[in-house]
């Protein structure tokens, strides 16, 4: 299963645009990453038809462009960089509300169950009845993920799910997404900027600056010291660990940069 995307352009205003983006995604998991503003959410909601991009989209070979909102709505599990939600329902309410597309009036015992796997999956269990909109940030965040996961898409696109979460639930995500892609073999993408937690969990990395893509491969190649101050301004160390990923210290600003210089005339 192979998700293309061919020659993605987008104009927000005359300072940013994405320019020729072209990727092949495959199912496993690619990780997104990027300096703040580098046209990472804005690729994604072109993929998920928020934004009207040029291009074209293949699945499993085949062009979406005449289906394109059927096929999101379909295949696509979404989850936004910034979710707010004042909806005075339940956990287990807005878990099952990602069941929407096959919902019927009265929930079966199958759905329920399959709600209650899930919160058990996500140790969100003991949160069922309490109402959404008086959970943490972290916790809130991993219902949204419940929700966007429960329908089972085939593809899954998440915009910076790790962030508000702590060390535990970040881990827990990613092992989850990742058996999921492995298990399931859903196409996993996910923006984030722990490059760490890239290295270790994503198959592929894709790295944006500028509005296009910067390089792309596997950790292996792309996390390189030269990277990491090209794009980020960062002198950094890599080390491989005993699970032969790679691991990166991040020592200090490169010493070129203009922040740098001004930071030391104070
Ligand atoms: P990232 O997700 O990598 O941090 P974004 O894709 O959100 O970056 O933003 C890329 C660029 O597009 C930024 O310069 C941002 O200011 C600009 N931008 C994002 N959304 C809009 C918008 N709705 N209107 C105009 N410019 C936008
Ligand atoms: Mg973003």
């Amino acid at each position: 299963m192979s998700l293309k995307i061919q020659d993605i352009n987008y104009k927000h205003s005359s300072k940013f645009s994405l320019k020729n983006i072209s990727l092949t995604l495959d199912n496993n998991v690619t990780a997104i990453i990027g300096p703040n503003g580098s046209g990472k959410s804005t690729l994604i909601k072109c993929i998920v038809n928020m934004y009207k991009c040029d291009g074209e989209i293949y699945y499993q070979g085949e062009n979406i462009k005449k289906h394109k909102k059927e096929f999101i709505k379909e295949k696509v599990g979404y989850l936004p960089q910034t979710s707010q939600n004042d909806a005075s329902i339940t956990v287990f309410e807005a878990v099952l509300l990602g069941l929407m597309n096959t919902l019927t009036l009265r929930i079966n015992k199958k759905q329920e169950q399959k709600v209650n796997d899930i919160l058990d999956a996500f140790e969100l269990q003991h949160l069922a009845r309490n109402r959404i909109n008086e959970l943490s940030g972290g916790q809130l965040q991993m219902v949204l993920l419940a929700q966007s996961i429960i329908k089972e898409p085939e593809i899954l696109i998440l915009d910076e799910p790790l962030n508000n979460l702590d060390i535990h639930r970040q881990f827990s995500l990613l092992n989850i997404i990742s058996n999921l892609a492995y298990e399931k073999k859903m196409i996993v993408i996910i923006v984030m900027h722990d490059i760490n937690l890239a290295s270790r969990y994503a198959d592929n990395i894709v790295v944006m600056k500028e509005g296009k893509v910067y390089t792309h491969g596997i950790p292996k190649k792309v996390l390189t010291k030269e990277m990491i101050r090209e794009i980020y301004k960062i002198d950094s160390e890599i080390y491989v660990n005993k699970q032969g990923k790679q691991v990166i210290e991040f020592v200090d600003i490169a010493a070129e940069t203009e922040k740098y210089k001004l930071v030391s005339q104070i």
